[in-house]
């Protein structure tokens, strides 16, 4: 899906992330506070002062949430702390304060930021670093106690944040995906529309094909609902297969398709779907004949509504039917 950037499944994401970051920036706000004034009261005033630092960092992320767009407002928020955590070294350093116990925070933080295989990067030099500032503080076996703690904390976080990885591309798939023909489904289909109606994908216009399996319920009279089931994977397969990659299939509704063709010309657009209708009509569906209607209409912005241009290419499939079907009928632009 080329044209497809930002789908409610990237803005739930977001959504949940900035939700994590929200309620991490308010708990460490509200424990900085603690901390901060319970090391004035001990009289450490380099970790008192640590904790106002950390306080502000922490009051900005609140701030940066609730002014930038939630996207920005996530990433934001993690740099942030990611940035704190690096600065904490030094400053340990500095004052002479082993600050070991911050680092275990930064994975977390990591994996919440970049992909598992850069998180692991990171938290790997993140490791090593902060083993360098612990050296010079503490004997030569804390540092090595550190560095086995850290290691194991680094294996299973990365392990956790690559099955999330997976589990997230598996998800995605499934809500975006019909089970019986494998191709994109009704709601991405909804949703590719309502981007570039919006105009949130660069595409200035598209080509809609609407495509029907001719005479499908005779087939399922005939051969039986299983067989039917089958039709429909063999002709979404056979569809996919005349398809370049940039161009989506949708499975539109029961025994109908459509294809979105974005930036396409009409008549590039027409030959690609009288290719779709001769493709069908010449494969061997276990030795069913099955044939395709396909109507076409073109859509280019600040020329009608979306919506109208996909009624267009279902008048004429409506054509293509009353023609008498294994056929393609476009529809010229009535703005
Ligand atoms: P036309 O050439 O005018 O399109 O005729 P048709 O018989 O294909 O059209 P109609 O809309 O009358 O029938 C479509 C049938 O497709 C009816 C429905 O039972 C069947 N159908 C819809 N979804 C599925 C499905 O997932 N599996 C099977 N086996 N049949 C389905
Ligand atoms: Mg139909
Ligand atoms: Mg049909």
């Amino acid at each position: 899906m080329p044209h497809l950037r930002r789908d409610s499944f990237t803005l739930l994401r977001e959504l949940m992330r900035w939700r994590v970051a929200m309620v991490l920036s308010v708990l460490i706000f509200a424990l900085m506070i603690v901390l901060g004034v319970i090391n004035t009261r001990l009289g450490l005033a380099d970790t008192a002062q640590l904790a106002w630092i950390s306080l502000a960092v922490a009051g900005g992320c609140i701030a940066a949430l609730l002014a930038l767009p939630k996207h920005h407002g996530g990433t934001v928020f993690f740099v942030s702390i990611a940035a704190l955590l690096v600065g904490v070294m030094v400053f340990g350093l500095h004052h002479d304060r082993p600050m070991q116990h911050w680092a275990y925070i930064f994975p977390p933080v990591l994996v919440f930021l970049v992909s598992s295989r850069v998180a692991l990067a990171g938290m790997i030099a993140f490791g090593a670093y902060a083993s360098a500032m612990l050296a010079p503080l503490v004997p030569a076996i804390d540092v090595v106690r550190f560095s086995s703690g850290y290691g194991l904390l680094v294996c299973f976080m990365f392990t956790y944040a690559l099955l999330q990885e997976r589990a997230a591309v598996m998800l995605r798939y499934h809500s975006d995906h019909d089970a019986l023909s494998n191709c994109l489904n009704r709601r991405t289909f909804n949703e590719a529309v309502e981007q570039l109606a919006s105009g949130r994908t660069p595409a200035a216009g598209c080509v809609f094909l609407l495509i029907d399996i001719d005479h499908f319920k005779a087939i399922n009279d005939r051969h039986g609902h299983l067989a039917g089931d089958r039709i429909i994977t063999l002709v979404a397969a056979e569809l996919g297969r005349v398809l370049d990659a940039d161009m989506p299939l949708f499975r539109y509704g029961g025994e109908e398709f459509s294809v979105l063709l974005a930036d396409q010309d009409p008549e590039a657009a027409r030959a690609i779907a009288e290719r779709l209708r001769a493709a069908v009509a010449a494969a061997d569906f276990q030795g069913v004949p099955v044939t395709i209607s396909i109507g076409l209409a073109a859509w280019r912005r600040g020329e009608g509504s979306i919506t109208a241009a996909l009624d267009r290419a279902d008048r004429a499939l409506y054509e293509a039917k009353r023609g008498g079907r294994n056929r393609v009928v476009a529809d010229a632009p009535t703005a």
